[in-house]
């Protein structure tokens, strides 16, 4: 039987466990998904090669990609990687937060252009995913620490963004929602920006985020990150179980999961 996992830190609430295992046991497969805690960045190796596959959360995304034998070409690009693979003792690296949102934001046609808020891992997963469709991105962040890591990308800092500045999308990939009701930046550079956008996205995934609330009152088409997290779960674990030709069955068995009470 393989085994599969999500590790993490924390890694008490993550929704993996229930999605795979339903996907697992709806598509019959003989396989089982669990969580593991760790603590130490360093014993990460070692973790990974208890399992057939696993998924990596924060704060090991980048110690993934640093621990892989083989990278896929968006690895090697973003830098960091959420899906590992161990076959033959080796240990083989993929990202599919970005798939996940590239397939989330479908159905927001023609953008020409966008701005992503936040400049960590995420930020650039999502850069690399805009940037596969010809789209123009540009990061916007609080402080200057991380734009060295963005170097292909142009980089702003809040305040240094212009009102006549036009983007289509606009992302959030900071936590500022997440446990509290705050927006990531100030709410007058915000609305300088959903005035000139068609669409906003948030990352944050069941939250009415404040930013999804400022961006609706703007009348932008809007959408948060469930369909990211399903997404992504979707190709990890086709990548888990070389299955290709069953997407809408295991998108529907992990949507499910994802709605239990
Ligand atoms: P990182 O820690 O790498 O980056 C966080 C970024 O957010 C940094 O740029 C940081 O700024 C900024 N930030 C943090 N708090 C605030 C705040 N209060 N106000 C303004 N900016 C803030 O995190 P990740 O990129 O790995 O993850 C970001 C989010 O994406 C998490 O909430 C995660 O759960 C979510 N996520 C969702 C997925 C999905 O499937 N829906 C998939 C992957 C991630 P600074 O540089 O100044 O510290």
């Amino acid at each position: 039987m393989k085994i599969f996992a999500v590790i993490g830190d924390p890694i008490v609430h993550s929704k993996s466990p229930r999605m795979h295992n339903n996907a697992l046991n709806t598509l019959n497969f003989c396989a089982s998904y669990t969580r593991y805690h760790l603590q130490e960045k360093n014993k990460l190796k070692d973790v990974v090669k208890f399992f057939d596959g696993v998924n990596i959360t924060i704060p090991f995304k980048e110690e993934a990609c640093l621990i892989a034998d083989f990278k896929d070409k968006s690895v090697l690009h973003i830098g960091s990687a959420n899906t590992l693979l161990n076959k033959n003792n080796k240990i083989y690296a993929y990202n599919t937060d970005y798939l996940g949102f590239l397939k989330a934001i479908e159905e927001f046609k023609n953008i020409k252009n966008a701005l992503i808020l936040g400049a960590g891992g995420t930020a650039r997963a999502l850069a690399y995913a805009l940037k596969t469709q010809d789209i123009e991105v540009a990061i916007a962040n609080r402080s200057d620490g991380r734009f060295e890591k963005l170097n292909h990308s142009v980089c702003y800092l809040y305040e240094q963004l212009q009102p006549d500045f036009q983007f289509d999308l606009i992302v959030n990939t900071t936590s500022a929602g997440l446990n509290d009701m705050i927006l990531p930046c100030k709410r007058d550079i915000l609305e300088n920006l959903f005035c000139n956008a068609k669409y906003a996205f948030d990352v944050i995934y069941g939250k009415n985020t404040p930013f999804l609330e400022l961006a609706r009152q703007w009348n932008l088409q809007t959408k948060d990150g469930t369909d990211m997290l399903l997404w992504q779960g979707v190709f990890a674990f086709e990548l888990f179980l070389e299955c290709e030709q069953q997407r809408e069955e295991i998108f529907k068995a992990m949507n499910m999961a994802l709605n239990y009470p």
